[in-house]
């Protein structure tokens, strides 16, 4: 039987599942997630599981792996991550996708976003079924496509209807245990001038100029709010713009998108109606016209920190590692918003370190996973066993 105080962590199997993963180069776009979750789904049947692959889009399958079938027996526990990793884009210095070893720590897209928190999950169900022990409720892991683009492995798993008392997502939060998530809210304004000779821009509307001066008068709106414990206030973004036509012309159109992260005290309506009011104020002083689109949202959530699931999740990281956790909030979206709406009472835990996410020369500490199997091992024993 397992030593409940220092469960025997197989150090050597979540490195190598790990590395087998980053060399299948599951990039999205455009989406190459099959050979990473035909991995999975072999872990998973190797120790028991009852596996499903779910093809949400061709050649792009969700894995759903089922632990003893007992659903109304009991607590059911499930496990969540993202096969997709984001291109590698330019400035490595090694190979992305070969899955170096070095100095403690595993190389290539997707080490630690989020490619070793799944190979740590493994390592963790690994730990408890090695030792002999039999789930008394359920447990679940998901590995699901297309994370980094809206989610949609995640919402097919809601629309099936998947269900769960608590659930984890070990998307790199190095090792804090994050109880919070910013939500987002994206927009494209487009602004409408007049074009005019360049010699005669007062017979114009340039809409480069007004378009410039509205977003970052949109930038300085005052929100009434409380900054949140975990997430802070929220943050603003101009991320494309684009416009004009010629160097010697006033540009008669030009748009921009704008990114906008919210803790959950503002709400998107809030700061979609303090938008247009700011919009219809410039176009009665310039003149121009300005059209507004929200083209993308993703919800904010927070969990009471003295909710049943905050607690055994701080109980286990303790007696897993002999240290007090650290509580905190995502200030990203995961895809940990959908079980959320689901009413799936969600906590983001995973490796670090966090901010090497998306970054060229992309790794993972090697103990960092190790201590994220220990804790989740330790949340298995306490909710199933
Ligand atoms: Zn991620």
């Amino acid at each position: 039987m397992v030593n409940e105080t220092s469960p025997n962590i197989n150090k050597k199997y979540i490195v190598e599942i790990l590395r087998n993963l980053i060399k299948t180069k599951p990039i999205n776009p455009p989406g190459q997630e099959e050979e990473a979750a035909l991995i999975i789904k072999e872990e998973l049947e190797k120790l028991g599981a009852k596996t499903t692959l779910d093809y949400v889009k061709p050649k792009r399958p969700n894995v759903i792996g089922i632990f003893d079938e007992e659903e109304d027996k009991g607590t059911t526990l499930l496990f969540n991550g993202h096969t997709d990793v984001v291109p590698p884009g330019p400035n490595w210095t090694i190979d992305p996708f070969e899955g170096i070893v070095k100095d403690g720590k595993v190389y290539g897209r997707g080490a630690v976003d989020m490619l070793g928190g799944l190979a740590a999950t493994l390592g963790a169900i690994k730990t408890v079924i090695d030792s002999g022990y039999e789930f008394k409720g359920r447990l679940l892991y998901t590995a699901v496509i297309a994370e980094e683009t809206g989610g949609d492995g995640a919402i097919k798993l809601m629309e099936d209807g998947i269900k769960a008392d608590y659930a984890y997502v070990s998307e790199p939060s190095d090792l804090e245990i994050r109880i919070a998530e910013r939500g987002l809210i994206w927009f494209k304004i487009k602004c409408i001038g007049e074009a005019a000779h360049a010699s005669t821009p007062h017979l114009g509307i340039n809409a480069i100029e007004v378009l410039t001066k509205a977003l970052l008068a949109i930038k300085d709106i005052k929100y009434d709010y409380e900054p949140h414990e975990f997430l802070g206030y929220h943050t603003f973004n101009i991320g494309l713009i684009k416009g004009g036509v010629k160097t010697n012309i006033v540009a008669p159109e030009c748009e921009a998108t704008i990114d906008i992260r919210t803790p959950p005290s503002l709400s998107f309506k809030t700061v979609e109606e303090k938008i247009r009011n700011v919009l219809r104020s410039f176009e009665e002083i310039y003149g121009a016209k300005f059209d507004l689109q929200v083209i993308a949202t993703a919800d904010p959530f927070e969990l009471d920190k003295n909710s049943e699931i905050v607690r055994f999740t701080c109980k286990a990281f303790k007696e897993a590692l002999d240290m007090e956790p650290r509580i905190g909030g995502m200030l990203g979206a995961t895809d940990g918003r959908f079980f959320v709406k689901a009413g799936i009472p969600t906590v983001i835990l995973g490796p670090g370190p966090e901010d090497n996410a998306h970054k060229a020369d992309e790794y993972v500490e090697i103990d960092s996973l190790v201590k994220l199997a220990k804790i989740y091992t330790q949340i298995i024993l306490k909710t199933l066993t």
